[in-house]
């Protein structure tokens, strides 16, 4: 079933966000995780690879993640998309007002999820797995053997905890649960922060030092 699957990671903007974009090649729909930063770019890239984009997926609510605006500069996003291309947007139901304030989209566009709901496109599954600590709905997709993270694990740390929101606790939770997931899982994060663009989990369980705080009074401990 493998060759239905079709994933892309792409770059965009000046705080090295991943976009990405994850298609079933036999129906050719896609759906965009974390879409931001250059919607017509994006559209328009997602086209030249025969595919069309039916959905957004979000990995939390961040502006540079969603779009909206931060530090004063205005970052397209969600609203943009949806604009362009009337489409559902998957936001964890912990992170859903989060992203309506952020972005102005409204309340019929949203499609709240919980943890280990799921969708279908062709004969890919995307599964969400709410990891809340960055932000209280951040979530993960899973897609066979991959992990889209967002800014729940990066390949060389973790997302912050000490955002408004942020809670350092359940973030050592959901990081124990990324943990147990197989060493042949291949993540992908949410920014390009080094280590290169992807890495089998079983790496990052070795080398990312949050990955291998074993108990929570340690955690406590390392996060002052
Ligand atoms: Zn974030």
């Amino acid at each position: 079933m493998e060759d239905d699957l079709y994933i892309e990671q792409l770059e965009y903007g000046p705080m090295a966000n991943f976009v990405y974009i994850i298609g079933s090649r036999s129906t050719r729909e896609a759906v965009l995780v974390d879409p931001a930063w250059d919607i017509d770019g994006l559209l328009e890239h997602v086209r030249s690879r025969g595919f069309e984009p039916t959905a957004a997926l979000v990995t939390h609510y961040h502006p540079d993640h969603v779009g909206g605006d931060l530090f004063g500069q205005h970052i397209e996003g969600l609203a943009e998309l949806i604009g362009k291309k009337g489409m559902k947007i998957y936001v964890n139901r912990e992170d859903a007002d989060g992203v309506r304030q952020v972005t102005g989209v409204s309340e019929s566009d949203l499609i709240r999820v919980d943890d280990e709901d799921k969708i279908q496109i062709g004969e890919v599954e995307i599964g969400f797995m709410h990891t809340p600590g960055h932000t209280p709905g951040s979530q993960c997709f899973r897609v066979r053997n991959r992990l889209v993270s967002g800014d729940t694990l990066f390949i060389q740390g973790c997302g912050r905890v000490d955002l408004p929101g942020s809670d350092p606790e359940q973030m050592f939770h959901s990081l124990r649960r990324l943990a147990e997931l197989p060493d042949e899982v291949v993540l992908f994060p949410g920014h390009n922060y080094g280590g290169g663009p992807q890495q089998e989990l079983g790496e990052t369980k070795k080398m990312n030092p949050y990955l291998r705080i074993p108990t929570l009074e340690m955690w406590r401990q390392m996060m002052g």
